[in-house]
């Protein structure tokens, strides 16, 4: 039977750099993960490029029941840490979008430098390995796995969230919170696209492909929340990073509503137009938005696209344009963990040290990474907290 210091259940994003860090900090780590492939999620993300982090990151790009929670962490490893990190391995990156960064020779480059990093700390990583049973024994935990028995001080769950079953994703570490009596903030698919009824939605599955610039919003007064960004249309919904950045904020049963020229006075420029000229109403929209949009909303709209300007009531063109500025729509579902980004909800903060992640039910166990309830918005937020939550938790275990 082995003894570590520290087993790491999970081998993503969190996991490797806690590992790594406490590891390079002297202590016997090991690092275990059931899947075949190493740090699916950090491969697939950015597009194969890995948004690896956000340089203006902060508590205000977070949700969680306990939004202070990740304000320590997030303080004692800002996005400028990570950056030095890439600088010390020589990696380069760049910034394509309010302050996201994306490295330059894609994601597999990030893993290899945060393998690089545990190797540096001696980590044994084992992979694949199952956890079979757990035990709580004498000063720590005793681990049946897939290629033995282990025993350790402490163990760091570093399991993610449930988004794309397919790689790897579990509710492993969920179940074990429950198991030490930690609550759980209800999961959700977040950073998804959304659905709409088939029926309802047949008019605009025509535009799928179709990116526009827009400002989606839900809920209302205090509780609002808006986003500027761009949107896609898809054959059953909407997806691209507006709607995926609002996906987290929206509830089932919650009505968005989206200004489709958020840039525009379009009441102003279609009045504008039904005084200096006798174009078509479907001419003149078409010159204001993407064509296929124009044609397809006006298709729906009762009004003639074929009729000269001149020939609309005022109140008929702004009605349209309050009607194309305050899209109001019903989504009846998203795409499910298959398709989302992240997972909103998990391991409830509230039982949590937010200096060091570990439980307050159970000494000697940490969560962090996805599986704690906190959760970025899109831009490499989720890899901050990824890394600042891996950062709190090794250094936490060190300086005992
Ligand atoms: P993960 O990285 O998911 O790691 C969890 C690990 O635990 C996995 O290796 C898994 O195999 C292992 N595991 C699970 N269950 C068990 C078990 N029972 N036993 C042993 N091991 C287990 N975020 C960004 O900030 N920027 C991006 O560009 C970005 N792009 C993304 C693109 C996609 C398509 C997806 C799905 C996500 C993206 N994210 C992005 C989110 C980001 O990948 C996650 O938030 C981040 O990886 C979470 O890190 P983690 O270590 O907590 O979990």
């Amino acid at each position: 039977m082995l003894k570590f210091d520290v087993v790491v259940v999970g081998a993503g994003a969190a996991g490797l750099s806690c590992a790594a860090e406490a590891g390079q900090a002297g202590l016997h780590v090991l690092l275990l993960d059931h899947a075949e492939r190493l740090a699916e999620k950090i491969r697939i993300s950015g597009g194969g490029r890995c948004n690896f982090t956000n340089r203006d990151a902060g508590p205000g790009n977070y949700l969680s029941d306990n939004p202070a929670f990740c304000r320590s962490a997030l303080a004692r490893y800002p996005a400028r840490d990570f950056i030095a990190l890439l600088q010390k391995h020589g990696i380069g990156f760049h910034e394509k979008h309010k302050g996201q960064l994306f490295c330059d020779e894609g994601s597999e480059r990030i893993i290899q430098m945060l393998v690089d990093e545990c190797a540096a700390g001696q980590v044994e990583r084992w992979q694949p390995c199952r956890v079979e049973q757990l035990d709580v024994i004498d000063g720590g935990f005793s681990l049946q796995t897939s290629r033995g028995l282990v025993e350790a001080r402490r163990l760091v769950v570093a399991t993610g969230g449930l988004s794309i079953p397919k790689i790897g994703a579990t509710d492993w570490g969920l179940a074990l919170a429950r198991r030490f009596g930690h609550a759980i903030v209800e999961p959700r698919p977040a950073l998804v696209p959304l659905t709409f009824d088939p029926a309802t939605w047949a008019p605009f599955a025509e535009l799928s492909g179709l990116s526009l610039p827009v400002k989606v919003s839900v809920g209302s007064g205090k509780a609002r929340t808006s986003f500027l960004e761009d949107l896609l249309f898809t054959h059953r919904g909407l997806s691209g990073p507006a709607i995926l950045q609002i996906s987290s904020f929206w509830t089932p049963g919650q009505a968005l509503e989206i200004d489709l020229a958020p840039e525009q006075d379009l009441a102003a420029l279609l009045l504008a137009a039904k005084a200096q000229s006798k174009r078509k109403l479907g001419n003149e929209l078409a010159a204001l938005l993407p064509q296929r949009l124009a044609v397809t909303w006006l298709a729906r709209s009762g009004l003639d696209a074929e009729k000269p300007m001149p020939d609309f009531k005022d109140k008929d063109l702004q009605a349209l344009a309050r009607q194309l500025h305050q899209w109001q729509l019903m989504p009846n579902g998203s795409e499910g963990w298959r398709k989302a980004e992240v997972m909103r909800g998990g391991v409830d903060t509230r039982e949590l040290s937010s200096q060091t992640l570990q439980s307050k039910r159970q000494a000697g166990l940490h969560f962090i990474g996805e599986v704690v309830d906190v959760t970025g918005w899109l831009g490499g937020y989720n890899f901050q907290w990824a890394w600042a939550s891996a950062a709190a938790c090794a250094r936490g275990i060190a300086a005992e």
